[in-house]
């Protein structure tokens, strides 16, 4: 089988499941399992920021940040295809009471001009703005990478109009090996940072969380009250440490077969549109007779999978288990349906 419907679909290797075996454990509920702490500081380090707070998943971080920037009532800025608002169950409504300001923009991309023209008055009719967002990689808008400058502009708003400023970054390294950048130059944009392991990084389970001393050891309490804080889980921090050693320099080789999948995929009659590719994500549109879903048919019966984005959009995610030999089935699997 041929897995593209997303990067969270990798299986540990022989090594990192070795790792986790040998894990040292305690429980981390009492803040005494050595493995789970190991990952902590590793990340918190990369990073440049004081503490990080290992979670289930990518979700209960984002929603962990929401829920200790802000107070109820209070209104997020974010784009409209973030994950937070699109992709994550009304969580933030459901769990912290926050009203939020959708913003649009390519590529999924929003600007500190527009944050700053959105920024509420001191009305009390109006909710009270207290958190922007945004996502790099951008994964609805086509796993596109922020400008620098771009994330500078908006963290320079939020600073000056007192806003905290939180990066979902599940992919933050598919866009590091692209653009050459540092974790710790883009952090200290931000007063908090999400990173999934369970992506192309390769790890069974697991995100962190990481931010000052404060702000995570406020993180700790909110993780507890979600029910997300784990006893003898440094078996998965084990995973996330031997992700964060071993799979990040290759993440470039995902984003390399993206983009080699998306110059295929321009050049065949059935495509309508591909988003130019920038990272492992690969979306595109279909001209008018299929749907998406007949496509995937399509490609189903050749042992391909991918998910549907819309009625005629299709994404292809690369991961450490799709192979060059899978990209070439895939490769005359497209040319094929094309004829
Ligand atoms: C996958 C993902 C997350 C977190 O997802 P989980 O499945 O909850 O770990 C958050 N943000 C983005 C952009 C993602 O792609």
């Amino acid at each position: 089988m041929i897995d593209l419907r997303s990067d969270t679909v990798t299986r540990p290797s022989k090594e990192m499941l070795e790792a986790m075996f040998m894990a040292k454990v305690g429980d981390d509920v009492f803040q005494d399992d050595p493995t789970v702490i190991a990952l902590e500081e590793m990340a918190a380090g990369m990073f440049g920021k004081e503490a990080s707070i290992f979670c289930p998943s990518g979700t209960m971080t984002n929603q962990i940040a929401i829920n200790v920037h802000t107070r109820p009532g209070d209104e997020v800025i974010c784009h409209r295809y973030s994950h937070i608002y699109y992709y994550e169950g009304g969580a933030m409504m459901r769990n912290s009471g926050v009203s939020v300001c959708l913003l649009d923009g390519p590529k999924g991309q929003i600007t500190g001009e527009e944050v700053k023209n959105h920024i509420n008055p001191d009305d009390i009719h109006r909710p009270v703005t207290s958190l922007v967002e945004v996502e790099n990689s951008m994964n609805k808008g086509g796993g596109t990478i922020y400008k620098f400058d771009d994330l500078v502009s908006i963290s320079e708003v939020c600073r000056a109009n007192g806003l905290s400023f939180h990066l979902d970054g599940a992919r933050i390294f598919n866009v590091l090996v692209e653009n050459g950048g540092k974790p710790d130059e883009y952090a200290q944009l931000f007063n908090s940072v999400s990173v999934c392991l369970s992506k192309g990084l390769g790890a069974p389970i697991g995100s962190l969380l990481i931010g000052d001393k404060h702000f995570i050891r406020r993180a700790r309490r909110v993780r507890k009250a979600f029910g997300g804080a784990m006893r003898q889980v440094g078996y998965l921090a084990a995973a996330g440490i031997y992700a964060l050693s071993n799979n990040i320099n290759r993440l470039k080789i995902d984003n390399d077969r993206a983009k080699y999948l998306g110059n295929i995929l321009s050049n065949l009659s059935f495509v309508e549109k591909v988003i130019p590719v920038e990272t492992n994500i690969v979306i595109f549109t279909l001209r008018e007779k299929e749907t998406a879903n007949e496509f995937l048919g399509k490609l189903k019966e050749n042992d391909i999978h991918a998910l549907p984005i819309d009625a005629k959009t299709i994404r292809f995610v690369t991961h450490l288990d799709f192979t060059d030999s899978m990209l070439l089935s895939v490769e005359s699997c497209l040319k094929n349906l094309s004829k």
